[in-house]
């Protein structure tokens, strides 16, 4: 089975692992706060918090703003649940707002409207950079400064791209940028996120409450030090740690990110080619962004019935497709809670048609090329009897 994503190990990155494991630290120690420098010199920011899981380091970042009961957060529903749970965790709420129809990303346009109308403003938007493409952060940026809310990027899948030339983590229009390091993302450490600020102070909020609510630093405690062994809890924190095993991952993986995305830029301009002469949608790119091209995501052009039997064929068939994503409000979770089909019908009609095709560092040629084949086919099939069942 050819997968969808994999991960790409080298063997620098198994020694850098083998290393930590004969040495002193295992959990979070020296080499964690050797990733954190790292991510925030590629990145261009101050601040950087490498926590357990990307879902952690959205649910550290949603409370270090102060976000709690009786506040809302807006996100896509075009995304992985995380994106709306994170709110939930806090004793918070969920909406969403409708996609733009072209990039897949939560649409500015529907943004000004839905705050335009909106009884509750949201304290927090979490805008998700789809498939690797950043949204269109100075438009969200600029409703931001005037309606009052903060922005949190869920960049889970675009580590290694950029926006306007200056790279998504940066935080030039956000509050806290949010990686994952899963297996399937840029890069790995196996599980792990990190949380990207320039503000210290929401910095310093996340690496207390990733550990207990615990304040080590001496100097920020209430009551003087009566010695050696004194920590002071001062909020509801949780152990949401990276391990030094990880980091040394990370810090390896880091090194090889850049080739990384350049070789899923290559992979993507392969299939734009490879997949001209069929019947499918292919992603469109925005010029002013460099994408991390995490997902290549196809849009057949029937939904329902036609796309699962391209589907299961190509399963059948060895090629390991996916779907992202089905819209977090379709959820039985989220439909309990209030939501419906047809509250956010962008996204709907792009998830009937929506199918990703393999793309990772490690994808061959031969490999892609049996990928368009086992497609072609595929469609072929999947037309005939479609042709009939319709008229
Ligand atoms: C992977 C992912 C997450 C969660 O990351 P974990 O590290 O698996 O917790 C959140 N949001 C999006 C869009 C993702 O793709």
């Amino acid at each position: 089975m050819i997968s969808y994503g994999r991960q790409s190990i080298s063997q620098s990155d198994i020694d850098a692992v083998v290393e930590i494991l004969r040495g002193d630290w295992l959990t979070q120690g020296p080499t964690v706060a050797r990733f954190e420098q790292a991510v925030a010199d590629y990145c261009g920011t101050s601040g950087a918090v490498a926590v357990s899981s990307g879902t952690a380091a959205l649910h550290l970042a949603c409370r270090s703003l102060g976000f709690g009961s009786g506040d809302v957060l807006w996100t896509s529903p075009n995304t992985f649940v995380s994106s709306a749970n994170c709110a939930l965790f806090c004793g918070g709420d969920v909406d969403f707002v409708d996609i733009d129809p072209r990039s897949y990303n939560l649409c500015p346009d529907a943004l000004e409207r839905k705050l335009q109308k909106a009884g509750r403003l949201p304290k927090i938007v979490m805008p998700v950079h789809f498939a690797g493409q950043s949204c269109d952060m100075p438009r969200i940026w600029d409703l931001a400064g005037r309606y009052g809310f903060k922005v949190v990027e869920d960049a889970s899948h675009a580590l290694g791209g950029r926006y306007l030339n200056c790279p998504v983590g940066s935080c030039r229009y956000s509050d806290i940028t949010v990686f994952s390091f899963h297996p399937l993302k840029s890069i790995t450490t196996g599980e792990g996120g990190m949380a990207m600020t320039n503000d210290l102070s929401l910095r310093r909020r996340m690496v207390q409450l990733r550990s207990h609510g615990i304040d080590r630093e001496p100097r920020d405690h209430q009551a003087p030090a009566l010695g050696a062994w004194c920590y002071e809890q001062t909020a509801l924190g949780y152990n949401y740690r990276m391990t030094d095993i990880q980091a040394a991952l990370g810090v390896s993986q880091l090194g090889r990110l850049d080739a990384f995305v350049a070789r899923r830029h290559g992979l993507a301009a392969r299939y734009d080619d490879l997949l001209s002469g069929l019947a499918v949608g292919l992603p469109w790119q925005d010029e002013r962004v460099y994408s991390a091209r995490h997902l290549y995501p196809i849009q057949l052009h029937g939904g329902g019935e036609m796309r699962r039997s391209v589907f299961d064929r190509l399963r059948a068939n060895g090629i390991g497709v996916q779907v992202h994503y089905i819209p977090v409000h379709t959820q039985p979770f989220y439909r309990a809670r209030g939501f419906a089909r047809g509250d956010f019908p962008v996204a709907e009609a792009y998830y009937e048609r929506a199918m990703s095709l393999p793309l990772f560092p490690d994808l061959t040629h031969a490999q892609q090329d049996s990928v368009v084949a086992e497609l072609r086919r595929a469609l072929q099939m999947a037309q005939a009897p479609a042709a009939g069942s319709q008229s």
